[in-house]
């Protein structure tokens, strides 16, 4: 049985702007601010609004309208990024084996650099 969705994890706090981060883009969708622990030049975190725990959860439970947002944001984060030339990764960890540490859905948005083979 999963565990619900922890209303302290802290992106739910960033969300709630208890803790300030610098906002790269956002919409009534999605949030997107720099990774605290950068693996690339650029490493951007895009998160949806509502409370989704991971791919599984968010695919399974989030609208349509909230999966396009979701979608849409990850073109307007490369878009003001400037990377939509020189390339990007977008990478999600999904559960333990994954190595997903915080328990609300989120992108990773590596770039600025040859990525190589650079996974997070
Ligand atoms: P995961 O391993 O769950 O896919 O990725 C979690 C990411 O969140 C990590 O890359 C980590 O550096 C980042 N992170 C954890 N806590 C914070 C925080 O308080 N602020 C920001 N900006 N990033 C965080």
């Amino acid at each position: 049985p999963n565990a619900p969705y922890d209303p302290d994890n802290i992106f739910a706090r960033i969300l709630r702007g208890e803790i300030p981060v610098v906002k790269v883009y956002e919409d009534e969708y999605a949030l997107a601010f720099p990774d605290i622990a950068p693996q690339a030049r650029i490493h951007v975190l895009i998160i949806p609004r509502g409370s989704y725990i991971c791919a599984t959860d968010f695919g399974e439970r989030a609208s349509e309208a909230e999966q396009a947002g979701l979608s849409r944001a990850i073109a307007h984060v490369a878009t003001r990024l400037g990377v939509t030339g020189s390339g990007y990764r977008v990478i999600s960890n999904t559960g333990a084996d994954a190595g997903q540490e915080v328990a609300h859905y989120h992108l990773h948005l590596l770039a600025g650099e040859p990525l190589g083979t650079k996974l997070i």
